[in-house]
């Protein structure tokens, strides 16, 4: 009997673990980072933080767990992440990436408490919901319940990950002036000339997904930069993106 009970206590934990690891299945990380100016130029508009206008710099939207592969979703609570594809000439609705693994772990300011002015200046809330001007917490608790969750990490080392990702290359505006790429009415840029600026300085191929502005125009949106599991290592990004890009694309002044 206390053999039974001392084996239950040992297997316990090895159950519970295969039980959470749902939690952090995924392949790598998008590190993505997002041109204010491609933001706020659209139809809809932006607004800027309680803490002011944000720098002319790329800010972060989100360190997002993804597949390397897609799978099928299922019905239920999958149905909402998945997307429609053609695979062997039929539309599947597909999963790429892991969302919303706890819902009822909400993220709390004091366990970010020491990140704060440095989140706020690097992932500033740019939405106009709720009258606009409001503080940016309501972006990373979000950004953190959607995919933070599904990290693996604790809600510091989310959030800490992310902030050092961001410093490691002192700034992707910056490397892309560095190539002539600089914010511009008129200017378009080679979509191949951004993505191998940012390769060359970073040591590693990121994907690139553009929106339109008011008039229509194509421009650089948002950065995709892949990293490992590990959360720090970059990698190139192992999934091809469509991401609505034109060879040619312009980046607006912010
Ligand atoms: P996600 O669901 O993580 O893919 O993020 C998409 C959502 O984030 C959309 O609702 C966007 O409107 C919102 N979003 C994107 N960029 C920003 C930003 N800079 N500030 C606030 N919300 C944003």
């Amino acid at each position: 009997m206390k053999l039974a009970m001392i084996a239950v206590a040992l297997l316990l934990p090895l159950v519970a673990g295969a039980a959470a690891a749902d939690a952090d299945e995924f392949d790598f990380f998008y590190f993505v980072q997002q041109w204010p100016g491609s933001f706020c130029d659209t139809q809809r508009g932006c607004c800027f933080p309680d803490t002011g206008k944000p720098e002319p710099e790329f800010g972060i939207h989100g360190l997002w767990p993804n597949y390397a592969k897609c799978r099928p979703a299922n019905d239920g609570p999958d149905a909402a992440a998945s997307i429609d594809m053609v695979v062997g000439g039929h539309h599947r609705r597909q999963k790429c990436w892991p969302e919303y693994c706890d819902d009822s772990n909400q993220l709390l300011p004091f366990a970010i408490r020491d990140l704060i002015s440095e989140l706020a200046g690097n992932w500033p809330t740019l939405s106009c919901k709720n009258g606009g001007g409001g503080p940016s917490i309501e972006f990373w608790a979000y950004e953190w319940k959607k995919h933070g969750t599904c990290s693996g990490l604790g809600q510091h080392g989310y959030f800490a990950a992310a902030l050092d990702l961001k410093r490691r290359d002192g700034g992707l505006a910056g490397i892309l002036a560095a190539a002539g790429i600089v914010p511009s009415e008129d200017e378009r840029y080679l979509l191949s000339g951004i993505r191998g600026a940012i390769a060359n300085a970073t040591g590693a191929i990121p994907n690139l997904e553009c929106n339109r502005d008011a008039f229509g125009e194509t421009q650089l949106y948002q950065v995709y930069q892949c990293v490992a599991r590990d959360g720090k290592t970059l990698i190139d990004c192992p999934l091809p993106m469509s991401g609505r890009c034109s060879d040619r694309v312009k980046m607006p002044p912010f």
